[in-house]
């Protein structure tokens, strides 16, 4: 049985992956690829090494190697996906392989396509003795299995377009997480739109726009707009394609057949309409649609915008959102009172969300809204949403800016198992640079109200219902309390400065439960470095402790090879409930140690109480880099003052040019004094420097010395 819709269970499998992982590190099959990895590592260094003869001798050996290899990380792909990222041989490396090797060697990959979600149920149908999710790429290579060492994505469904990058082996394909961050993102969301421009047959030469202009408001205005909203979650990508004129008047609003006589006509014109998410209808003036500016399918594919009104991001912004699943923002006015049972409903209300009535502007979605598309709280890189479970005074950053603290405060309401009070700190920045008219909203809080569990919930509450009483000013401003009558929760803004705001939460009180501490290091695995190299883990501790209980203060230890040393420069860390601190662990190795992987144990333990403690297992590499040999020239032999001195570094090994090696040039004047150039070698081995003279530069003879890899050469030039 398969299915592509299974949200719960998706739940299930995360966790599952999650605890799997602290295990993964010491699996035996991972042990092997480690390994195997060093020992493959060594036949190449051999190979580089060896003349011409034992070259053909060593390569039999070194494919079968190199084969063997790869099918011990196909199957540790399927139970433990970390592992082959762990072992992974970076593709600057792997390139110096002999052609027969490498194509046995994994690849760091980026790959776009579109992504299929399928559960095998095992065992038979009256007993099923367990259930596997499959995800898998669909690109235009073909198709990749994908394999999530932790966090497979619960958002997305079959049919989402993704970009992913990751570690290719074979047809298989492993990522760190399928969820994303700005910096380390291995799955984003591409949502591909083909934007059809569509006229009528008594009107056929009405065309209000150009390509260009559309192209520009749509993949890249409101484009920019996803990718701000979504903390660079989403884009928009696609083509725009017509005029098209399709055989229906511009006084009928038939928008299922100008759909389909639009896609006929951009079929016919050639386009492969397969390959996008989304299809937008931009119609020329019609009349008969004057109802609308535009309409779009929930969580389908569909977008019609009447050409009657003019064109503007928040129109695709808004129809896209419906897309994405969301519903409209409302605002329910109860009068006097900021909630009621029953108000007067409207279901464009929210002016400070484009799912609701933002005709002037282009607010961003409302923090209910991204939580739904996991823009917010959607993993390890999405900004959090902080649920208050307990008295408090807690911090927001700035709504609209990038930076991974908490966007917003889910308050649980009075008598409620399912409504929430969320509240942003919104600021006049990027697509809510509007909000600079509205010093409420600059100097407060916004709040809303939702239920996670119907998308169509959104309403934005005013917490002035008396003045002013309009939901123009909503906002609660700094040194203001909100008190929920029926629960006594109580909400106040402390402070607000253009960086954060300080906002008070008051509930009832409970008892204290201590609990282990959460910990994290980055990086969970190190670059690949020289023995003797330092390596600096950041590790985070957080007290899980309720919130009831007083300050913890965290040991910090290591447990490392012997001879190693570790220092940190904080042994301890005292927070308090709910606290995250960080401390460094600087690790060295013994110089002369053997490649291979090293485990660098980490644990923090409750002073206090010992048996709160957690621990996880770092990874420090140790790789020797394949001796290098490098040659430097110039362009010229002599050159006068105001011309560019091209200079050539050229890095082999073995007689095969090594790509992607960084290099640093070292021009030395005449008359003393240096100056320190840089560049990558590309596929020919060879990176190209440009030393620009002055004018007046100083006659006589220049040093140059190109250095890669821990090899290096010189030559000279003269300027005359
Ligand atoms: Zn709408």
């Amino acid at each position: 049985m398969s299915t592509t819709r299974k949200p719960s269970l998706s739940v299930v499998v995360f966790l599952c992956f999650t605890a799997s992982l602290a295990l993964a590190q010491h699996s035996a099959k991972g042990k092997a690829a480690e390994t195997a990895t060093t020992t493959l590592l060594q036949m190449h260094s051999s190979y580089q090494q060896a003349n011409a003869t034992q070259k053909q001798q060593l390569l039999t050996q070194f494919t079968a190697m190199a084969a063997q290899r790869q099918q011990l990380l196909l199957s540790l792909m399927q139970s433990n996906p970390g592992d082959v990222l762990r072992v992974a041989i970076p593709n600057n490396v792997s390139h110096t392989m002999p052609p027969t090797v490498k194509k046995y060697v994994e690849q760091s990959v980026t790959a776009q396509g579109v992504l299929e979600v399928l559960y095998e149920m095992q065992g038979t149908p009256d007993k099923t003795t367990g259930a596997v999710l499959h995800h898998f790429l669909n690109s235009s290579t073909g198709r990749l299995g994908l394999h999530f060492a932790a966090s497979a994505p619960t958002h997305l469904l079959t049919g989402s377009v993704v970009r992913v990058h990751g570690v290719q082996v074979s047809n298989e394909l492993t990522l760190a997480s399928g969820s994303s961050s700005s910096n380390n993102t291995s799955l984003q969301t591409v949502s591909a739109a083909a934007t059809l421009m569509v006229n009528f047959q008594d009107n056929p030469s009405a065309q209000p726009w150009t390509a260009a202009a559309v192209q520009n408001m749509v993949f890249t205005q409101t484009s920019n707009w996803d990718m701000e909203n979504s903390f660079q979650h989403t884009w928009l990508t696609g083509d725009v394609a017509g005029w098209f004129t399709v055989p229906v008047a511009s006084t009928n609003c038939d928008t299922a057949t100008i759909k389909s006589k639009a896609l006929s006509a951009a079929q016919a014109a050639g386009y492969n309409l397969s390959s996008y998410s989304h299809y937008i209808y931009l119609m020329s003036s019609n009349t008969g649609c004057s109802a609308w500016w535009g309409l779009a399918t929930i969580g389908g594919g569909d977008v019609w915008v009447n050409g009657q009104y003019n064109i503007a991001v928040h129109v695709f912004a808004h129809e896209m959102g419906h897309n994405f699943g969301l519903y409209h923002a409302h605002t329910v006015d109860c009068g006097t009172q900021v909630m009621c049972a029953s108000g007067n409903f409207s279901d464009y209300g929210d002016g400070f969300d484009t799912m609701g009535a933002s005709s002037y502007s282009s607010p961003h979605y409302d923090a209910f809204h991204k939580e739904q598309l996991g823009w917010l709280n959607g993993g390890s890189g999405q900004p959090p949403i902080t649920t208050v479970t307990a008295s408090g005074t807690y911090q927001l950053s700035p709504y609209e800016v990038q930076d991974s603290n908490p966007k917003a405060l889910k308050i649980l309401q009075a008598g409620s198992t399912n409504s929430y009070y969320y509240v942003e700190f919104r600021q006049a920045q990027g697509f809510d640079s509007f909000l600079s008219n509205y010093s409420d909203v600059m100097g407060g809080v916004v709040f809303h109200s939702a239920s996670p569990s119907n998308s169509n919930s959104s309403d934005l509450l005013d917490l002035t219902p008396t003045s002013p009483a309009t939901f123009s000013h909503p906002a609660l401003v700094a040194g203001q309390s909100y008190t929920d009558a029926t629960t006594g929760i109580t909400i106040t803004p402390v402070s607000v400065s253009s960086t954060g705001a300080s906002v008070q939460v008051t509930l009832g009180s409970g008892t204290c439960t201590l609990a282990n501490p959460s910990i994290n290091a980055s990086p969970m695995q190190s670059q690949w470095v020289l023995a003797g190299s330092p390596v600096n883990f950041a590790v985070t501790v957080t007290d899980n402790d309720s919130p009831a209980c007083v300050q913890s203060t965290f040991n910090l230890s290591d447990t490392l090879p012997s001879g190693w040393s570790g220092v940190w420069n904080a042994t301890a860390l005292t927070l308090s409930p709910g606290q995250s601190g960080q401390a460094t662990l600087t690790v060295t190795s013994p110089t002369g140690t053997a490649d291979g992987f090293y485990n660098v144990g980490i644990a923090a333990t409750n002073a206090a109480s010992p048996s709160n403690t957690s621990s996880l297992t770092a990874t420090y590499v140790i790789s020797t880099p394949v001796p290098a040999s490098v040659a430097v020239s110039t362009n010229q032999p002599t050159y006068s003052g105001g011309q560019t001195v091209a200079i050539s570094v050229s890095v082999t090994s073995g007689g095969n040019p090594v790509s992607g090696a960084a290099v640093s040039v070292v021009v030395a004047k005449p008359t003393g004094g240096a100056s320190t150039l840089s560049g990558t070698t590309g596929s020919n081995g060879v990176a190209v420097v440009n030393y620009r003279l002055n004018r007046k530069a100083a006659k006589g003879m220049y040093q140059t010395t190109g250095s890669a890899n821990s090899a290096s050469a010189s030559t000279t030039f003269m300027v005359q």
